[in-house]
């Protein structure tokens, strides 16, 4: 609505979902059980449920009306033809490759150009990513520009590749790189946009080192808005044509649907090359499904087809890169660290800032998390030591930054939640310099922060 300074919701509620208050003594209780390990919680013991954005944002009534509609045959479902069509408006590479979520994609392109000796180069890895490159004994490069690594620097596109260094990694490597790889948005790197201009100085120098680029697309709707509000020319264009701009540089994507799909399971793969097409449809017959539902149900595939045509809607996007970078005014005008800019899906708080009285190594964003579960109900995640530090010899080093990521779910929560959220936040901030920290009492070898148990140091 021009002439109105409130950028509301651009939707209605027609069923809802009760959250449930509990009492700081059941809190304390509840985290105790968990060993203060927030992943495990019951979801149903937390009221504002910030862990993550992926696959927990609600689906329209247009959504739920595929649901019913999707067609369950084993081959050649209308579902899929639908699921199809609405991949390739925005993305029209010639093979589309369905996956039960972003990384069985993974999984199924690494199997393929991977292995040992190759390497993938991205602006930043995702996690799964990063594992399933090496899985196949590849080596995964991140060359994300300076600026990306910075939490205080304001560039509008800190998710962009330093094209200087990819130069240099590809002479360095030359005959060994299977695919350069760009994030939309650069999740690791704190949700940040990727330019147009840059992905074209990247397409240009793939195509002088004849490499193939691929768009990890997980929040392309995202990257695009960012794209439109914040690079020059851009401004008064349809997203779907800047989608379009970004998928005929590249040569193919994979994508989780969790995210920018607006649905809560699925993905793809896709690709312009016959033959890489071919081997990566020979494993999806092995690990996903056949080809034209690959690890989804009908009904998925029609959610997912919808989702894609309201994911690109300008009322929606202004709605959603708003609704975050709210939150993150409000944080900031009380005084509390995050990371700057406020990128597409979470606001990033600076756990090391609130809390420097807490050393790495014992997990100041540990601290900062679990203490915003006591105050308000609210669950985000630690993105710091306990994430990172610890190394494949099983010693630990602080990680970069100790962060708390508080995601935001997509059509979710209302203004008036957020506003609680940031009152909670407000709350810990005022005091963290009575909050503790923790020692880790016991841990899986690998990817620790999902079962690891703690303690809080006395
Ligand atoms: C979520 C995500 C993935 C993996 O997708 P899943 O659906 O969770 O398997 C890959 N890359 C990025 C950037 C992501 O955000």
């Amino acid at each position: 609505m021009d002439g109105f300074r409130t950028i509301i919701e651009p939707f209605r509620i027609k069923s809802v979902e009760p959250i449930r208050m509990t009492t700081r003594q059941e809190r304390e209780a509840k985290l105790r059980e968990a060993g203060y390990n927030l992943f495990g919680l019951h979801s149903d013991d937390v009221l504002i449920d910030l862990l993550t954005d992926s696959g927990t944002g609600a689906m329209s009534s247009e959504q739920w009306a595929g649901i019913q509609r999707g067609d369950e045959s084993y081959a050649g479902s209308p579902s899929w033809f639908r699921f199809e069509a609405s991949i390739k408006s925005l993305f029209p590479f010639r093979h589309v490759i369905p996956t039960h979520q972003g990384r069985a994609a993974e999984k199924i392109l690494f199997s393929v150009i991977g292995g040992p000796g190759k390497v993938i180069i991205n602006n930043t890895h995702f996690d799964t990513t990063r594992a399933n490159v090496e899985y196949t004994g590849a080596s995964a490069i991140d060359l994300v520009i300076p600026e990306g690594r910075v939490p205080s620097s304001t560039h509008p596109f800190k998710g962009n590749m330093d094209l200087g260094r990819l130069e240099a990694a590809l002479t360095e490597h030359r005959g060994h790189v299977p695919a350069v790889f760009v994030t939309i948005t650069n999740n690791s790197g704190g949700g940040q946009p990727v330019s147009l201009e840059n992905l074209r100085g990247v397409r240009a120098i793939c195509d002088r080192f004849s490499v193939p680029l691929f768009l990890d697309s997980c929040r392309f709707a995202e990257n695009a808005w960012m794209i439109r509000e914040r690079e020059p020319g851009q401004g008064d264009r349809d997203v779907k044509d800047i989608v379009r701009d970004m998928a005929a540089l590249a040569d193919g994507m994979t994508m989780s649907a969790k995210k920018d799909g607006l649905a809560n399971i699925g993905g793809w793969l896709a690709v312009n090359d016959d033959e890489l097409a071919r081997r990566c449809r020979e494993l999806l017959i092995l690990t996903e499904g056949f080809p034209t539902y690959g690890g989804l149900a009908g009904r998925d595939l029609e959610a997912i087809a919808r989702g894609l045509e309201e994911v690109v809607d300008h009322d929606y996007l202004r709605y959603r890169i708003r609704s975050t970078a709210y939150l993150g005014d409000k944080l900031r005008a009380f005084g509390i660290p995050i990371v700057e800019p406020v990128g597409g899906h979470a606001v990033y708080l600076d756990a090391r800032a609130m809390c420097p009285h807490i050393a790495p190594l014992q997990y100041p964003g540990q601290a900062v998390a679990t203490a915003l579960y006591l105050e308000g109900g609210v669950r985000g995640c630690e993105i710091g030591s306990v994430m990172f530090g610890l190394r494949p010899d099983g010693t630990e080093a602080p990680s970069a930054l100790e962060l708390v990521r508080l995601a935001i779910p997509r059509r979710v929560y209302t203004q008036s939640h957020v506003d609680f959220v940031a009152e909670v936040c407000c709350k810990v901030a005022e005091r963290a310099n009575e909050l503790r920290g923790y020692r880790i009492v016991s841990s899986p070898p690998a990817l620790r922060h999902f079962t690891a148990r703690f303690a809080p140091l006395a």
